[in-house]
């Protein structure tokens, strides 16, 4: 049994208006017995970012929920991607340009070491 919205009088549960007061009764969303949220989805979105933007445009209306969980791994593991990618490149370039510094004038490493023995 469902109340109505406006008055509070019982209604039954397939009643498009309230016989109380007349007010168009609210019908509750259908949701699909199917959808829930997915962590499973969500970690394999996040894996693969691009079948999780497939996923979402292909269940966003049957299955909104599962289809949320699928964008949100998709965003994270974006985000996450391009953060890794930047610290790996700066890491790398910083690694790169370490070791070419170090073939060219092994002795400057030697004078830092110097330096580290030293002040620290
Ligand atoms: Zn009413």
């Amino acid at each position: 049994m469902a109340y109505c919205r406006n008055c509070g009088a019982e209604i039954h549960d397939e009643a498009v208006v309230c016989v109380n007061c007349g007010v168009a009764v609210e019908l509750p969303k259908k949701t699909n017995p199917n959808d829930k949220k997915s962590g499973g989805f969500a970690f394999l979105c996040f894996l693969i970012p691009i079948l999780g933007l497939i996923l979402y445009l292909v269940w966003k209306d049957e299955y909104p929920l599962k289809a949320k969980s699928c964008a949100k791994g998709a965003i994270v593991g974006v985000v996450l991607g391009l953060i890794g990618s930047i610290i790996g490149g700066i890491l790398g370039a910083v690694i790169g340009m370490g070791t070419i510094a170090y073939l060219e004038d092994p002795a400057l490493f030697e004078s830092y070491e110097y330096l580290m023995i030293n002040f620290i």
